[in-house]
């Protein structure tokens, strides 16, 4: 880790005990799922952004914790040509992993002409200290890219369509067989 692990477990802790503050404050409960928070950090590891999933009972999610803190984030410094240096923390408050999803790594990807993203900092339950730390420029590479739920959704009417077009085959085809898939 480049910045002081102790820093990062720190602020991990606050943000899960500002987050469950929240959840008891407005009275519901909300999924596990959208209990995700960011902090923005800059070179010496301090926060100078947070986000939040936006959670609505009635509409999904549509800006994650790690988008919304840079959203702010660029609110507050307005246009400037400067370049900030920056790391990622996501958290989760049951500590499951938190990698980014593939949506929040495509705008992290956009973003670069404004931000050198330096590391990403996520809670996994498969490590030690329940942290894991991985290089942006390694973790836009990877190509295993998680979809949240929302996304997943999205995408699914295409394979809806693709299992309707099966259905038909396998009822008229005749031999019972499976053209498309
Ligand atoms: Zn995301």
């Amino acid at each position: 880790m480049s910045i002081n692990s102790q820093v990062i477990y720190r602020i991990r802790d606050e943000l899960i005990k500002k987050r469950r503050e929240q959840t008891q404050a407005s009275g519901y409960q909300t999924t596990m799922n959208a209990n995700h928070m960011c902090a923005v950090l800059d070179q010496s590891g301090v926060p100078i952004s947070f986000g939040t999933n936006v959670f609505n009972i009635k509409t999904p999610t549509t800006e994650h914790a790690e988008a919304q803190a840079l959203r702010k984030l660029m609110e507050r410094i307005g246009r400037t040509t400067k370049k900030l240096k920056i790391d990622i923390l996501v958290v989760r408050t049951n500590g499951h992993n938190s990698k980014p999803c593939d949506r929040c790594i495509r705008r992290m990807e956009e973003l670069q002409a404004r931000f050198t993203i330096r590391h990403i900092y996520f809670t996994h339950e498969d490590e030690s200290d329940g942290i894991r730390c991985v290089k942006f420029c390694k973790l836009a590479q990877d190509p295993d890219r998680h979809y949240s739920s929302y996304d997943r959704n999205l995408r699914r009417p295409k394979q809806n369509k693709l299992q309707d077009l099966c259905d038909k085959e396998n009822k008229f085809g005749g031999q019972n067989v499976c053209k498309v898939c």
